[in-house]
């Protein structure tokens, strides 16, 4: 099966096969969850089958037909059963009222005799409130109805909304599949290459927007601050009011932290990661260990209770000088 619509990346040609199957045997659920990291494509997934359900056209195994009167009208926007989701702005909570405005869509006869979809984007960010009153809607499905629900934290969402949609995972590639696809669409040394999918935790397309927002060379830089924190040249202090003003800098220690054990593990070249600077015995890697896994709880803490950054900076890179480089 050859799949090339620009919204149905390589690596999540599987995920599609299966789903459209059931849709074939008349077995897709009324509501499907789509979960991953960031990056990988699901919200073009989604899109890519709100037309497909839409569409009236030539029947297709892979996407919509484009041409007819329902693509025309999605793809400008306006499709009439088609009611999308989304926060007003990124990180802002996708209020009751606008989930409320869901049952009336399902309880209306479609408009053009068709299915009707509901998407949400970032279901992540919908309240307590907001979340009850999907549950309802989840409670009493109605016929030839759709609602997709699309999130990066699924373990932000109520349970109870789990348990009532099928759960549509999306893996992160092997690397050596999505390098040729990162090659093609942007121009990037070798070297680059790597850093922009490390970066990116292996997801292609916020590899690609690394790549093309310029944050690599921001990223390079972190990197080098960090190499002088543990030769010793920058004081924790001084790096921590300084990574504070980027706002990605705990993502990226994890980054770079997750990428350095999975290099170590495969025995390969360390040489870029120069922020362990002693020859890497059991007990350095031990501490690396510990030293990811309280990286990754104070980042959901901050997450959570939006703690002081450079308060949680100074601690963290205290400690990686003294539990880390200790070793
Ligand atoms: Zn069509």
């Amino acid at each position: 099966m050859s799949l090339n619509s620009e919204r149905l990346y390589p690596w999540c040609e599987k995920n599609w096969e299966n789903l459209w199957q059931q849709q074939q045997a008349g077995r897709l659920p009324h509501a499907l969850l789509l979960v991953g990291q960031a990056g990988l494509g699901k919200q073009a997934f989604a899109e890519h089958l709100t037309q497909r359900l839409l569409c009236q056209g030539e029947a297709n195994d892979t996407g919509a037909c484009g041409q007819c009167r329902q693509c025309k009208l999605y793809l400008a926007g306006n499709h009439p059963d088609h009611l999308a989701i989304a926060p007003e702005e990124p990180g802002k909570a996708i209020p009751v009222d606008t989930i409320r405005s869901i049952a009336k869509f399902s309880a209306q006869t479609a408009q053009q005799q068709g299915n009707k979809v509901i998407s949400i984007a970032n279901a992540e960010n919908m309240n307590i409130a907001a979340s009850n009153a999907l549950l309802k809607t989840l409670e009493e499905p109605t016929p030839n109805t759709f609602l997709l629900l699309v999130t990066d934290r699924p373990a932000q969402l109520l349970p109870t909304l789990h348990s009532r949609c099928q759960r549509i995972v999306f893996h992160v590639p092997p690397e050596a599949h999505v390098q040729d696809w990162l090659r093609a669409q942007v121009d990037l040394n070798e070297d680059e290459l790597a850093a922009a999918l490390a970066l990116a935790g292996g997801a292609p397309r916020l590899a690609k927007a690394y790549a093309e927002e310029g944050v690599l060379s921001a990223y390079q830089d972190f990197l080098t601050q960090w190499q002088h924190l543990s030769s010793g040249q920058a004081s924790p202090y001084h790096l921590a009011a300084q990574w504070s003003k980027q706002a990605q800098c705990l993502q990226w220690m994890q980054r770079i932290i997750a990428t350095l054990l999975k290099r170590i593990a495969c025995q390969q070249d360390l040489a870029s990661y120069g922020i362990v600077t002693q020859p890497l015995s059991v007990q350095t890697h031990q501490a690396l260990y510990h030293y990811l896994d309280k990286l990754n709880v104070l980042t959901q803490k901050q997450a959570r209770h939006h703690l002081n950054l450079t308060l949680l900076l100074e601690s963290l890179l205290v400690t990686w000088c003294q539990e880390v480089l200790a070793k």
